[in-house]
């Protein structure tokens, strides 16, 4: 079996609905299992819902958004795909799907009882139990052999909120015993990417972009033979497009340069995605969605390194500079201390450094979380910090592509390993 992941470009609107179901028809024999995202950028719109929910009285003063309005909007997004894929208004998609909204219904009209992460997850994750029952009913519409699965029978996690811990042994249980022996015969399994289930019966979410990391579960658990992540991009660049103008495609990377290259940022695949795929040595396929016939990149187990650089570019850096008030030392003690704050407060950390009496890391600009960072550690240290930075990782660098890349900005940090080097930089 194939496990194929199809992102929220993939499905943003009924063109590229359409899109999928010529792509699985190119597979007539094969049984894939169908992982796929929110449509479009649902989640960002359950996003601020979830805000507009939560926070009406600050949304109010801050002339921000109203709760039935951004649910109003979200909803003439789906309906409007479902007019252009189902002409005919007795199709039962138009009733189940009104029905799959009473639940965002409900979660506008009543007061959020639970904490807001748990709130969060019960209506964030409806952007993919949405999008995947119109797919599912457009691919049958279209004579395809299609299941639709709630993947929260199979994937279970523990109950952080937001960042779901997967159970792997109760999931692998799960999957043995409901979801084996659905894949047979030619079959097309459609499921949601992104969201889990607790013992409780409750809803989690992986984490943001997390349905690269369910479909490398599901492929881990059902000894798939590949993973394919359908995106808009002909497989893996060196650079991202947005921020270089002249990018390569690599055909192949190895594992350990794939998750090298997650890590320090690159968004083609979730961080979290390889690990399971690189475990079990299932090959992980990038592919465009527009050229399905095109090779794409293949992340395997090959020895051999990236023949060129690669770039990972992030902007809105903050780095912040820690020292002891008191001219001493910064040790061991200062070191578990500070690294428990930022654990505690959520914030990772992206690059550090540091010298005799100071710390210095680099970190995203969260407005919701970094300023309690801040406050809670100048009750111990002296902090400094500088914002509208620059995090730029070359992997596999050379002093000229530094140079390039350095032209007009200041560099405020540099860190080098034997292949990787991480710069923070002011642009002049
Ligand atoms: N829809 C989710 C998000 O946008 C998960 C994903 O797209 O991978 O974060
Ligand atoms: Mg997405």
């Amino acid at each position: 079996m194939k496990v194929f992941k199809f992102g929220g470009a993939s499905v943003k609107d009924a063109k590229a609905v359409k899109n999928v179901a010529e792509i699985l028809k190119l597979f007539p024999k094969e049984n894939i299992l169908v992982v796929i995202s929110a449509m479009g950028k649902v989640t960002n719109a359950l996003e601020r819902l979830t805000d507009a929910i939560f926070y009406p009285a600050k949304n109010v003063a801050n002339g921000k958004e109203d709760a039935s309005k951004v649910l109003a909007e979200i909803k003439k997004y789906h309906f409007d795909i479902i007019g252009e894929l189902f002409p005919s208004k007795n199709h039962p998609i138009y009733n189940e799907i009104s029905n799959t909204f009473v639940e965002l219904d409900w979660a506008v009209d009543d007061t959020p009882t639970e904490n807001y992460n748990y709130e969060y997850d019960k209506i964030v994750s409806m952007g993919e139990i949405i999008s995947t029952k119109i797919v599912h009913a457009y691919l049958k519409e279209v004579g395809l052999n299609s299941q639709w699965k709630d993947v929260r029978d199979f994937i279970q996690t523990d109950n952080t909120y937001r960042e779901g811990k997967v159970d792997w042994e109760l999931t692998q249980s799960l999957v043995d015993q409901h979801l084996v022996s659905e894949i047979k015969n030619g079959a097309i399994i459609v499921t949601q990417g992104f969201i889990g289930g607790t013992s409780e019966n409750f809803t989690t979410t992986l984490g943001r972009e997390g349905s690269d990391y369910t479909a490398a579960i599901l492929a881990y658990t059902t000894n798939a033979e590949s993973v394919t992540i359908w995106k808009d991009v002909p497989g893996v660049l060196n650079a991202d497009p947005k921020w270089f103008d002249e990018t390569k495609k690599l055909e192949q990377i190895s594992y350990q340069d794939a998750i090298e290259l997650a890590y320090y940022g690159a968004t083609v695949i979730h961080p979290k995605t390889i690990k399971p795929l690189q475990n079990k040595k299932i090959p992980l396929l990038v592919k465009s969605f527009l050229n399905p016939s095109e090779k794409g990149t293949i992340i395997n187990e090959i020895q051999s390194p990236l023949p060129i650089p690669c770039f990972i570019f992030k902007v809105n850096q903050v780095l912040i500079s820690i020292s002891p008030k008191d001219f001493s030392f910064i040790a061991e003690e200062n070191f578990s201390n500070i690294f428990n704050l930022f654990a505690e407060k959520q914030v990772k950390v992206n690059v550090m450094q540091n010298s005799a009496i100071s710390f210095s890391v680099s970190v995203d600009a969260d407005e919701r979380k970094l300023p309690d960072l801040i406050k809670t550690l100048q009750k111990q240290y002296r902090v400094l910090y500088n914002d509208n930075l620059e995090l730029i990782t070359i992997r596999y660098y050379d002093q000229a592509t530094i140079d390039r890349v350095t032209i007009d900005k200041k560099v405020l940090l540099e860190v080098k390993s034997r292949y990787t080097v991480q710069l923070v930089v002011k642009p002049l």
